[in-house]
This record gives structure tokens, sequence and C-alpha cells, in this order.
């Protein structure tokens, strides 16, 4: 594992995630908010070599705080952490937390999205109601904790449409309009997305734990 450097160096910020596209993500709506930030400041979990702990909590944020808590215990860098899922009105929540596993094989993304079509097969489209939800934590090495949550409602369709995305994207169409999110760009998701949400809410705490 690399050692954490002061500024201008090496890794600031550490992410809780193995996806190298949420590293981007975030780097992306940080940039205009730490001006001069160099790209390298904000690094992935994977980076750093640092193993991800067991998601025993009971609700996004929890998961999200054992990630980011987990992160600075093993590398002394503040750190941030996302957890989400999507959320069916009509099952209670569910999957939610269980979203990833909800066919019984993490990260699955066709069978469970197929498994939830068939459990919701006889429900008619004016309750077909659901959101993705994202919980985004920050924690700091000072022990400083904050929880943001974004989410994006929508309605369910009854087959996927759509080639973009991952996960549920083939099946949910946000409310305003007439494409799934994985109709949508990439750009057109992440201006309205749970996660686009929770992370903009995040990123002025995150700029401050940095300066
Ligand atoms: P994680 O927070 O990356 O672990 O995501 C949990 C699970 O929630 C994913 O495997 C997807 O099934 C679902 N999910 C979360 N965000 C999205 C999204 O933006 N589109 C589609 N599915 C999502």
């Amino acid at each position: 594992m690399s050692a954490p450097t002061e500024a201008g160096g090496g890794p600031r910020l550490v992410l809780a995630t193995h996806n190298p596209h949420k590293v981007a993500e975030l780097r992306a709506i940080l940039a205009p908010l730490v001006p001069g930030l160099p790209a390298g400041a904000v690094v992935g979990a994977a980076d750093l070599g640092v193993a991800e702990p067991v998601e025993d909590g009971t609700t996004f944020a929890e998961n999200a705080l054992i990630k980011a808590r987990a992160l600075v215990a093993a590398t002394g860098l503040p750190a941030v952490a996302d957890d989400s899922g999507l959320c069916v009105d009509i099952m209670g929540g569910a999957p939610g937390i269980f979203s990833a596993r909800w066919s019984g094989r993490h990260g699955d993304d066709r069978a469970n999205l197929e498994l939830l079509l068939d459990q919701l097969a006889e429900v008619r489209p004016e309750h077909r109601g659901a959101r993705f939800t994202c919980a985004a934590a920050l924690v700091t090495p000072a022990g400083r904790e904050t929880v943001t949550e974004g989410t994006l409602p929508g309605t369910l369709l009854t087959a996927p449409r759509g080639t973009g995305g991952f996960g549920y994207d083939p099946i949910l169409v946000p409310l305003g309009q007439d494409r799934s999110t994985a109709e949508l760009t990439a750009a057109e998701k992440n201006a309205i997305s749970h996660r686009g949400m929770a992370f903009t809410a995040l990123a002025p705490h995150v700029a401050a734990a940095l300066g």
C-alpha cells in the first residue's frame, strides 16, 4: 500500500470502490469545487490494495459508513464510500440493500432484473413506482462523518429497454422522461441520478476535508 503524502504528492482522498468509473465520476464532480486538485489525488481502494469489508449494515447509509470507516483505518486518508440500490414501492423498498444479489448471485445484473420483473408481473402500471437510492459517506481520519443521499424516482417497465448503463437501468423510466435509464446517455443519467445527487451534496464536505 502507498503511504499517504502531502498536498501535490500522492493520494489525498480514497474512494471505496473497485469501479474506475465511480472514481472518474467523483473526480469530475470535485474538479470545479477543489481547483488545482491533481487527478492522482483521488484514488480507488483497489489502487491502494485495500480489500472490501463485510457490508452488514441494514441501510444504504450504514453500509456506506462501514466501507468508508474501514478505508480510513487502512489508509489514514479521508475516505468516501457509496452504497446504492433500487427500492420498489409495492415491495416495501426491496430489493434495497440487497439489489446487487437479489437473485442470490452477487452482481448478476441480468438475473436480478429478470427475477424482479417476474415478481412484478401482475402489478399494474400505476403501482409500479420505484426509485434508485444512493447514500454517500465521507469519513475523515479525525473521525468526522458526513452522509448525503440522492434518489432517482420513476416507474418500472414490464420488459427491459435500452443497452446503456448497468443493473436495473433497462427497467426504470425516471419521472418526466419517456426513456429508461439504459436509453439515456451517461451525461443525461449523471445529471439526474441518485449517485450524482449524493456525490454533489457531499462534494463541499470533501473539498473542506481536502482544504
Ligand atoms: P452498488 O452500490 O454499486 O453496490 O450497487 C448496488 C446495486 O444496485 C447494483 O448492483 C445495481 O443492481 C443497483 N444499482 C445501483 N445504482 C444503479 C443504477 O444507477 N442503475 C441500475 N442499477 C443500479
